[in-house]
């Protein structure tokens, strides 16, 4: 039988929402103990990637209703306004906190917290340190959550199975990628801060183990995934790579150009109006797609791109605001943005949607909470601006860790035995999977995923992609069953790991793909070339996906919680 290693409270991701959930927990009670459990080594965590900022009234032009207001329009009306509320209150609070923790932010002259412009912001509210965000938010809460021993590390454990019992989420289990041996860790609840799916696709800025895997994990326990059918496409992303050039290029004052060096974004009407650059990145994705196809886009090695020009920002700015883009200008594409414009194209970059929680991060299974980007607490609708995650994960993975503690107190510890069970049951699936005999490859499955993707639900879709994208995914869920792996060792058996992350990918695929054929009309990210204009009559709302054992997933709908700001046509 496994052995339960048993703390208060179990939480899955040591990025920025699950550090900060742990944080919130150990803080508000001096007795319990934490569980942080995470397949790499926290500081390799996507957040140590962002670059341009955390969003959050600092400045005296600036005022919490502008914050949501811009908020709710860049979500095309379908986040949910209390949720919004909250977060913008919340903001200014956890960034200084940050700071207190040891965050370097920049600076004006004064020694005032400096903030730039981000796109669909009314003013300027972003905080930064330098374009290098991410590394700096989270190591202060890296070191932050280090003053608790209370805090329990469990690294490079792959968690492939929330234990439940008596209908309560009571604890995972997971892979010791190190031995290859299943570990049971419980608690009174569980909270999956997991991060996001861009490795659906193929050309996304998100690292390689952005797979998705909270977010099927809790599907496949019933828990519906929400608003899947929201991605967003960041306007520029490095072609060939999909290296994320930081929206703060443009907070800066760079252009984006096409092959006749014309500002299209100025000259021509893509809805952003005055906002230029600064307007949402749905928006500016589609006119670069749209420039592209009218034939002004410039031919590269990896297909069409457009110009992002900061040659008028001077080397001086350059290097003291943006002195990683420069970086990766250089070593990446060979081009020093100093002298060159910088090649670009759209690039898959976030999910909006992810596991349905109500703004305390609680699901549907009592016991399982989410947090950060694999949750949808609902405050990105159908797009998200920039700038606003890394402070989501900061205010409800600090929200989650307190609520979550909440249910601990009030609940028993569940059945050892009936857990250890599970645990066992699952190391033997795992068992059976690593070496498996089978004709279909990780590789061959992954590139038909992508393709299919790609083809049916990127930054322009159709019904008829789309519904094929839909069938594509479910024969790809099937032959997943005839997989083949030839690595039978358990020392750090990657290609095991790699084989349950495509299978988190194809329940990701099949919810986003599901969300999308239903939704008949174009609202945020989510442009649906049958339908082009918002129906708010029939699809205010948001969608729900549950997962159905052998079949395809089973769609609902959620209703959308407005407050002080009815839908109104979005334009800038
Ligand atoms: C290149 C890039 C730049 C960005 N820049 C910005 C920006 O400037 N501003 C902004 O607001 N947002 C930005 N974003 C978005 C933002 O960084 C992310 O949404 C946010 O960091 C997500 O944090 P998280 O804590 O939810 O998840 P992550 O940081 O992705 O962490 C997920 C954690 O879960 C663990 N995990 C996952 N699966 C398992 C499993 N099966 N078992 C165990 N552990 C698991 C991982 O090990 C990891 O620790 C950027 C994103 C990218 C990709």
């Amino acid at each position: 039988m496994a052995e339960l290693i048993r703390h208060d409270l179990v939480i899955v991701g040591g990025g920025a929402a699950g550090l900060r959930a742990a944080i919130a927990a150990v803080e508000a009670d001096p007795d319990i103990t934490v569980a942080l459990v995470s397949k790499v080594y926290p500081m390799r965590s996507h957040t140590v990637s962002a670059e341009g900022g955390a969003a959050a009234v600092a400045r005296e032009d600036d005022s919490l209703e502008m914050h949501a207001y811009d908020t709710v329009k860049g979500s095309d009306f379908l986040g949910d306004q209390d949720v919004i509320q909250y977060f913008v209150e919340q903001a200014p609070r956890e960034l200084t906190q940050l700071e207190h923790w040891g965050c370097p932010w920049s600076r004006n002259e004064d020694g005032t917290v400096s903030t730039r412009a981000f796109g669909g912001m009314t003013t300027k509210r972003t905080w930064y340190a330098t374009d290098k965000v991410g590394f700096h938010l989270l190591h202060s809460l890296f070191q932050a959550s280090m003053q608790f021993d209370r805090i329990v590390r469990y690294d490079e454990i792959f968690v492939s199975k929330l234990l439940v019992d008596g209908g309560v989420c009571r604890g995972v289990a997971g892979l010791e990628v190190r031995t290859g041996e299943m570990k049971a860790i419980v608690g009174g609840a569980v909270i999956l801060t997991t991060g996001g799916a861009g490795k659906a696709w193929p050309f996304t800025t998100n690292g390689n183990i952005k797979t998705g895997d909270g977010m099927a994990l809790a599907y496949r326990e019933g828990v519906p995934l929400k608003d899947m059918e929201f991605v967003q496409y960041h306007p520029t992303g490095l072609p060939g790579t999909g290296i994320l050039i930081t929206e703060a290029t443009r907070g800066e004052g760079g252009y984006l150009i096409n092959s006749d060096g014309e500002r299209f974004l100025t000259t021509r009407d893509y809805g952003v109006g005055s906002k230029a650059e600064l307007g949402p990145r749905d928006m500016i994705s589609r006119a670069i797609v749209q420039e592209i196809a009218a034939g002004r886009g410039i031919e590269g090695a990896h297909g069409q791109f457009v110009h992002l020009d900061l040659r008028h920002l001077g080397e001086e700015k350059i290097d003291t605001r943006l002195p990683f883009v420069r970086l990766l200008g250089r070593t990446y594409v060979g081009v020093d943005p100093v002298h060159e414009p910088i090649p670009i194209r759209p690039v898959l970059h976030y999910m909006m949607g992810g596991v349905d929680t109500d703004i305390d991060g609680a699901t549907d299974l009592p016991g399982l909470y989410a947090a950060g980007e694999v949750a949808c607490v609902s405050m990105n609708g159908a797009n998200r601006l920039g700038s606003n995650s890394l402070t989501e994960c900061l205010v409800f993975g600090a929200r989650s860790g307190q609520h979550a503690l909440g249910f601990v107190k009030g609940s028993d510890a569940g059945s050892d035995a009936a857990l250890s069970a599970q645990a066992d049951e699952e190391g033997g699936r795992l068992e059976a999977l690593r070496g498996k005999k089978g004709s279909e490859t990780i590789a061959g499955l992954r590139q038909e995923l992508h393709d299919t993707m790609e083809a049916g639900m990127g930054v322009y879709r159709e019904q008829g992609g789309m519904a094929k994208t839909v069938q594509d995914v479910q024969q790809l869920k099937a032959r997943y069953a005839d997989l083949g792996l030839a690595d039978q060792s358990k020392v750090f058996n990657t290609e095991l790991v790699a084989a349950l992350e495509l299978r988190n990918l194809l329940d990701v695929a099949e919810a986003n793909s599901i969300a999308g054929l239903q939704r008949k009309e174009s609202r945020g990210a989510h442009a649906c070339s049958d339908y082009p204009t918002r129906n708010d009559a029939e699809y205010l709302h948001h969608s729900l996906v549950y997962f159905n054992e052998g079949g395809e997933g089973r769609y609902d709908k959620k209703d959308v919680t407005l407050g002080r700001w009815e839908p109104e046509e979005r334009k800038y």
